[in-house]
């Protein structure tokens, strides 16, 4: 378990929110592991009874492949939570805000409601073609950019261009949330800008900010708020929060991401990193392999600067691939990596033994986003016949 609230002062919070859509309270219930587990119904359902008194954005989770999450935000969305110990801007900066807006999303919104509350100024761009960008990298450096916010895909690419054109604005903060980063893109940003100073943000759409990151910290650790709770589980982290001014007052909400407590060089407590997807799983021919295990196996094969994975469905089995490729970006040869993976990974290696075809590896050079989001997902899915999902 990572944080802490007195007992007496959660329980009272689990009986407030049970009236207002939560779950109800067991009879006899005295710690935080006798209350029931909540989801996504129970969020909105919160969030629903608040918004009809206050207003609210409606926003939304998934949907790209499952039933959309819905959340009524709060239009103060929890700032006054994050500002003491996590404040990026200041009066004089411009932020670039490349964060997509509309479609249901909260990342573009929550970068226009920092710089409303930090007194600095925003661009509201939205993601660019490579084109667009090194066409307004000029107007940028002109009005003086000092931020930048965007999924580390993003940053990694504008810090691409201002490397190959030269033409740099005077950057000294990156907001990044939505993504972790890997090596290959933290680098690229520290080679386009070597003092910047990085702040992210772990979240989610139902949640909002859960956790900080700021400069002093390792870049993969982050910090829990002030009056949350995760309790570390499998099948994904349990988040708790108590008090006043969240965007949704939560107890023992499912994340569906798997989360170890760490030790972070700040100093700060309550540090946490996050592992991955408590369901990133799937099946390969009848063997069990983890996606983000193959990601950062092959990540670590001579060569290769970044990956993904490309899975062919099998129509017949829930959540299993009849094949997958490996496509990459770097110099290796497609051999090294397949080798390196079938190598390193037992159940690959099984896989490999009995059905040799069905693992691939194709260098490119780009890996795949979402169109959504910009993110860059650790696997493709794709029926059969080749169209993507
Ligand atoms: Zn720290």
């Amino acid at each position: 378990m990572i944080g802490k609230i007195d007992r007496d002062i959660l329980l009272a919070h689990a009986r407030t929110i049970a009236s207002s859509g939560g779950k109800a309270v067991p009879e006899g219930a005295t710690e935080l592991s006798d209350l029931e587990v909540c989801g996504a119904a129970e969020i909105t359902a919160m969030t629903r009874a608040a918004a009809e008194r206050d207003g609210g954005v409606l926003v939304s989770s998934g949907g790209t492949t499952g039933t959309p999450k819905l959340t009524y935000l709060p239009h103060h969305m929890a700032f006054d939570r994050l500002l003491p110990v996590w404040r990026p801007l200041g009066v004089g900066d411009v932020v670039l805000n490349l964060y997509d807006a509309g479609r249901m999303w909260g990342t573009h919104y929550f970068v226009q409601k920092l710089a409303e509350r930090t007194e600095s100024t925003v661009i509201p761009s939205g993601p660019m073609t490579a084109e667009e960008l090194e066409l307004r990298l000029p107007m940028l450096r002109e009005v003086g950019v000092t931020a930048l916010a965007s999924v580390p895909s993003v940053l990694a690419d504008f810090a691409e261009m201002v490397l190959k054109t030269g033409v740099k604005p005077p950057v000294k903060t990156i907001i990044w949330m939505g993504e972790a980063w890997t090596e290959s893109k933290r680098e690229l940003v520290r080679q386009a800008f070597p003092d910047v100073q990085l702040w992210g943000i772990y979240g989610s759409v139902e949640t909002w900010a859960m956790g900080s990151n700021r400069p002093g910290c390792d870049e993969t650790t982050l910090h829990l708020l002030a009056d949350e709770i995760f309790e570390l589980e499998d099948a994904g982290a349990l988040l708790t929060r108590a008090g006043e001014g969240w965007t949704v007052p939560v107890v023992r909400y499912r994340l569906g991401d798997r989360i170890e407590a760490t030790r972070c060089r700040c100093g700060r407590g309550d540090a946490f990193r996050v592992l991955g997807r408590a369901d990133d799983g799937f099946g390969l021919l009848g063997n069990y392999v983890n996606i983000a295990d193959i990601v950062d196996s092959a990540r670590q094969c001579p060569d290769v600067v970044d990956a993904q994975l490309v899975l062919v469905r099998d129509n017949d089995l829930a959540d299993s691939a009849r094949s997958m490729t490996v496509e990459y970006t770097g110099t290796a040869a497609p051999e090294a990596v397949r080798t390196w993976l079938t190598g390193s990974n037992v159940r690959l290696g099984t896989v490999d033994s009995q059905h040799p075809e069905a693992i691939s590896a194709r260098r490119v050079d780009r890996l795949r986003r979402i169109a959504r989001t910009n993110k860059t997902p650790g696997a493709v899915w794709q029926d059969a016949l080749g169209s993507g999902s």
